[in-house]
């Protein structure tokens, strides 16, 4: 059966304009995420991780074939916490698809799909040229 578009196929441009992840984070060393994909009441898990080397579009996509537009938005969550200087973060999103026909025109019923992640990241080091400068006191 063929799958019903997600999240990520439905979005073009990544991080909000098209650009690769080095240039959507700059400052990320490195990046390791561990996405858990779960279907609520079932114990069929569906387990990716991504690096830096493979990162993640802006959506990671859900795994429900008749899910429609289904999946979560990490590229809004890794601009929030990688704003933040935030080094870890645990979390879960559910699904944002729904379960419909192929051109998402017919809606039987929300996703049940949801997804419990784990981001880890290492920021780079300022490079002594981009310290801020002690600003000289008057004394
Ligand atoms: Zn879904």
């Amino acid at each position: 059966m063929k799958s019903n578009p997600k999240a990520q196929d439905l979005f073009r441009p990544f991080f909000g304009r098209e650009a690769s992840f080095e240039e959507a984070f700059p400052e990320i060393e490195k990046l390791s995420i561990e996405v858990t994909e779960s279907e609520a009441g079932f114990h069929n898990f569906h387990k990716t991780s991504y690096d830096k080397e493979h990162p993640p579009g802006e959506f990671i996509n859900c795994s429900n074939p008749v899910c429609y537009g289904g999946g979560f938005r990490i590229g809004m969550i890794l601009s929030e916490i990688v704003r933040k200087k935030q080094t870890e973060l645990n979390d879960s999103a559910c699904c944002g698809g729904y379960e419909g026909s192929a051109k998402g025109r017919k809606r039987y019923r929300s996703c049940v799909h949801y997804f419990q992640f784990s981001i880890k990241i290492k920021y780079k080091e300022v490079e002594p040229c981009q310290t801020q400068q002690q600003s000289s006191s008057h004394q």
